[in-house]
């Protein structure tokens, strides 16, 4: 009895999966932020090199992944494919439950799956210096590292109150050279114009974006890196799906339901497209489910609209499922769901009906992750706690129904550096916060008026 799959690591896959190539119907294409016209190449080129930019617009299928990239994958990659076969037992379910384990990367989690190229592609370009935000910390320490390893700098803007609150991230990105400065900051017009209004504000994702992508739009010699949401973010996340479909595979298993949990949509989308693909392209029949925090509820509560990535609205305008760029969630302790927005391509599913989304209090993902460990052995992060839960609530029903289901889930990170939001729920007190519908439409009236043909 086997509770792992591994593949070789030569069979690392070659190419990234590109769903733009297979999908029937694309999200309306991006807007510039002042013209509201359809952005071209050429606008982007201030912020992105030109391999990102291509990558980001192309409806190539394969896209073939450097071997200099390659290379450093193979330091985690391919990463293993659990069977859950304790936890299973202790659901007393006949469903099959596994999940691909993304927290083994040296970040912790699976952003480093795109920092690493985006800062080789980078680097190709000539770029000195990378401008990045982050919230928690897991994405500007992926960066970090990849800024390290292909001799970039690395200007991190990290929210605020998570700065403050959780120091050993920064440490992290601090160990491996970047430098981490607490937003909002007085370095950039973004920054100074919050703080004036506000000396005390804790931050937001969207504000931190705004000063990071002013710093890179006015240095010559620094781009802008995005965690998430970016078709080319979500592209490099597809060796997650590869790998998953080739182990599957090597069992003779296939997933009737595939899960994941998503903030910006990049973990989710990297383990489901290249199962979508076959949905769209083969006829198969998989369910897919996207699941959120009921705090941060983008995908089952917000409406799709043209609006901007961040709050100083410096970015094009994504057509996306969005709570308005001035939402600014409750402090919830899974950090890295807390974006307003969602990746288009994503949303794109979601409308179509392809991808199912749900939302969860967290207590009851909590609760999940504290059996997940018992049963597991591995403590999950917060956000990928979401996705335990669902896969539990799967299992649950296949159990009610009394059918043999395959359960397809994403361990998007570990939650080493989540303790002490694990100490809150040891001590009961963390608390459920449900989006009332007054504060919904309140953010959602700050979305710019763009003709919605
Ligand atoms: C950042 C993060 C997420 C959410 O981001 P997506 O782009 O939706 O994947 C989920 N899980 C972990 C562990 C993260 O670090």
């Amino acid at each position: 009895m086997s509770y792992k799959i591994l593949l070789d690591e030569r069979e690392l896959p070659e190419a990234w999966y590109n769903l733009q190539a297979d999908l029937p119907r694309l999200p309306k294409p991006p807007l510039h932020p002042v013209t509201g016209e359809v952005v071209k190449p050429e606008d982007l080129a201030p912020i992105f090199p030109p391999a990102l930019i291509e990558q980001e617009m192309t409806r190539e299928r394969w896209i073939p992944i450097p071997e200099e990239v390659r290379e450093v994958y193979r330091l985690w990659r391919p990463t293993p494919l659990f069977r859950a076969r304790r936890l299973e037992k202790y659901l007393d379910t006949p469903a099959h439950i596994y999940y691909k384990h993304e927290g083994i990367s040296p970040a912790g989690s699976h952003k480093l799956n795109t920092a690493v190229p985006q800062a080789y592609f980078n680097r190709q370009a000539g770029i000195r210096r990378l401008a990045t935000e982050t919230g928690a910390g897991q994405w500007g320490s992926a960066l970090a590292m990849a800024c390290r390893f292909f001799g970039l700098e690395c200007t991190v803007y990290m929210v605020k109150v998570s700065y403050e609150q959780k120091p050993y991230r920064r440490i992290l990105m601090q160990l491996f050279g970047a430098e981490v400065l607490p937003s909002p900051s007085p370095r950039t017009r973004s920054g100074k114009e919050v703080l004036e209004k506000d000396p005390s504000s804790p931050g937001s994702l969207g504000i931190a974006i705004s000063e990071a992508v002013e710093d890179a739009a006015t240095h010559e010699d620094t781009n802008y890196a995005l965690g998430s949401v970016l078709n080319h973010v979500l592209l490099h996340q597809t060796v997650i799906g590869l790998e998953s479909k080739r182990q599957m595979e090597k069992i003779g298993e296939k997933p009737d339901v595939v899960i994941g949990c998503v903030g910006g949509g990049s973990n989710f989308s990297g383990l489901a497209f290249p199962w979508v693909a076959d949905c769209l392209t083969k006829g198969e029949k998989i369910r897919f489910l996207a699941v959120e925090p009921a705090a941060c509820p983008t995908l089952t509560r917000g409406v799709r609209a043209y609006d901007y990535g961040d709050v100083a609205g410096l970015t094009p305008l994504l057509y996306m499922y969005t709570l308005g760029r001035g939402f600014i969630p409750p402090a919830i302790h899974a950090g890295g769901l807390r974006y307003h927005g969602d990746a288009p391509l994503l949303c794109q599913l979601v409308a179509d009906g392809v991808v199912e989304a749900r939302a969860y209090g967290q207590r009851q993902v909590f609760d999940a992750a504290a059996l997940f460990a018992q049963t597991e052995g591995i403590l999950p992060a917060p956000e990928s706690a979401h996705a335990v839960k669902a896969a539990i609530d799967e299992a649950l029903a296949a159990r009610e129904a009394g059918e043999k289901k395959v359960i397809l889930f994403n361990l998007s990170g570990h939650g080493h550096f989540d303790l002490a939001a694990y100490a809150a729920y040891l001590e009961g007190q963390l608390e459920d916060y449900t989006l009332p519908e007054e504060k919904l439409k309140e953010s959602l009236s700050s979305l710019p008026q763009v003709e919605r043909a």
